[in-house]
């Protein structure tokens, strides 16, 4: 889960990265960076941290130029370090190249190993480093020729975005895995920008234009904006868990809109899942359009029983264990008024170890919820994500190894259910009619008519165990992660 801009044509490039990279902080909080190009070099900045602490104002005035890309990062592959922050950029016989990448790769250590027998030197352990030397040794003359046959030897999930001196180019992997997106500013439509969700744009007054299809590459320069399809077709496995938790709310992604999608699967939790009770309330921040949902249709009033405190990083994607100690009680905070006496339904979009819903549970009960019955707006989460997301090893992950009544009883609710399978694809689905409208009407100008969304359209390996992409462990992952600690 990583955030990823791209900005081409605009005497502010610098600035509207930044801001764009402000509005993505939600999906990566351990570094960031930002590379330029004036046209003739390509000037590099990347720090640990959030945006704001990394890009003082007299750093962003040293990135010259009128084009850019941008990257907030949490470690998947790769650790926390700022050798592995992004975006890399390099010399080579070419010229210059930076890459942003959200994904992970499934066949990152195989190909590092080819690599390294025939000289490839590291510098980082993060697999995107793989993609840049593939497009060094590419044997392409066209820089948008270089990235695709880069491109063409990796599999699992990318969606990219690259910078030379004179052009910018995103592709997204041939099934969508990760999101992204085009748009435009408002004020100058030869200025094109892309994100990895469209959320980002109204900060800098740019408007969606379409998402960028599984499998396509979009290169913008001095000629304008052309788009090419250079991967071969594949069923399109957008990430399912983009919907539950990881985008924000205001993003449509792939013609759903986040927002109605969690609170259908809110409505959906509550038909499957009943249970009387006198008020609903939410795990803030993800879980409060699910929650509205279910309220909805339980026709049970929605209260803010938990306050979030918003100073303090999501500890599920917080990397470091000592801090996931402390997040429950640094991030959430009863409200007895509404809690006291009452039987409560909580609402929360998934469970991964359970030690934070045993936390939530006790925090209600302290503060005098007189029953705590959990509602969980996913299926149980039971397979590790190898595309991208930081989720914990199998064994780690309660629903793997533990029955609905243990995990009820570890985390000490009264009753505990979790959405089907089914019920969350169709909630998602359901969420495409209506709101892809006005997104893809230019898309229907530009490139003919958007793809339809079906329950085939997913990737939810982490709940099914149905991996889009085949990941073949290899001995390099565990030599890998020994040598970053
Ligand atoms: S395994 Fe889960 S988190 Fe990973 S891409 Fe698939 S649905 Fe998304």
């Amino acid at each position: 889960m990583c955030g990823v801009f791209g900005i081409f044509g605009h005497s502010e490039a610098a600035n509207l990265t930044y801001l764009g990279l402000h509005a993505l902080q939600h999906r990566g909080q351990e570094s960031a960076g930002i590379v330029t190009s004036d046209g003739e070099q390509l000037y590099a900045h990347r720090g640990m941290g959030h945006v704001i602490d990394v890009f003082p104002t007299d750093q962003i005035d040293k990135l010259k130029g009128n084009m850019a890309i941008g990257h907030v990062r949490y470690s998947t592959a790769g650790g926390s370090l700022l050798k592995n922050a992004q975006p890399i950029a390099v010399n080579y016989a070419r010229g210059s190249l930076a890459v942003a990448h959200n994904g992970n790769l499934t066949n990152a250590e195989s190909l590092r190993e080819k690599l390294e027998e025939r000289g490839s030197i590291f510098q980082s352990v993060s697999d995107t480093e793989v993609i840049v030397h593939l497009v060094a040794i590419s044997t392409q003359r066209a820089i948008e020729d270089r990235v695709a046959d880069a491109l063409s030897l990796v599999q699992g999930a990318f969606s990219l975005v690259c910078l030379t001196e004179q052009s910018l180019i995103a592709v997204r992997d041939s099934h969508g895995i990760r999101p992204l997106c085009l748009g435009v500013m408002r004020t100058e439509p030869s200025c094109y920008v892309i994100a990895s969700e469209a959320s980002c744009f109204e900060l800098i007054d740019a408007k969606f234009v379409r998402d960028i299809e599984p499998g396509e590459m979009v290169i913008v320069d001095r000629r304008g904006l052309r788009s090419s399809h250079p991967f071969a077709a594949s069923r399109p496995r957008h990430c399912i868990f983009e919907f539950v938790y990881f985008a924000r709310p205001d993003s449509v992604i792939d013609g759903v809109s986040v927002y109605e999608a969690r609170k259908n699967l809110g409505r959906a939790l509550a038909g499957e899942h009943p249970v009387e009770g006198d008020v609903v309330i939410a795990v803030p921040d993800s879980g409060v359009p699910a929650t509205i949902g279910y309220a909805e249709y339980a026709k049970l009033p929605f209260e803010v029983g938990l306050v979030r405190s918003h100073y303090v990083g999501r500890t599920f994607i917080e990397p470091q264990q000592s801090i996931r100690h402390f997040g429950v009680k640094l991030k959430l905070a009863p409200v007895a008024a509404v809690l006291t006496g009452k039987r409560v339904i909580v609402v929360d979009d998934s469970i991964v170890r359970g030690t934070t819903s045993r936390k939530i549970v006790k925090m209600l009960r302290g503060a005098g919820a007189r029953e705590v019955h959990m509602r969980i707006s996913s299926p149980p989460n039971q397979w590790p994500c190898y595309y991208g997301i930081d989720t914990p090893t199998r064994s780690e992950l309660i629903a793997s190894s533990h029955t609905l009544s243990e995990i009820n009883q570890y985390i000490t609710s009264d009753t505990l259910q979790y959405l089907s399978l089914d019920g969350m694809i169709n909630a998602v689905v359901k969420a495409t009619n209506g709101t892809n409208g006005s997104s893809h009407r230019h898309l229907t100008a530009l490139n003919g008519p958007p793809a339809t969304l079906t329950r085939d359209s997913f990737c939810h390996a982490c709940w099914s165990g149905d991996y889009p992409v085949e990941f073949v462990p290899h001995p390099r992952h565990r030599q890998m992660r020994l040598l970053d600690t």
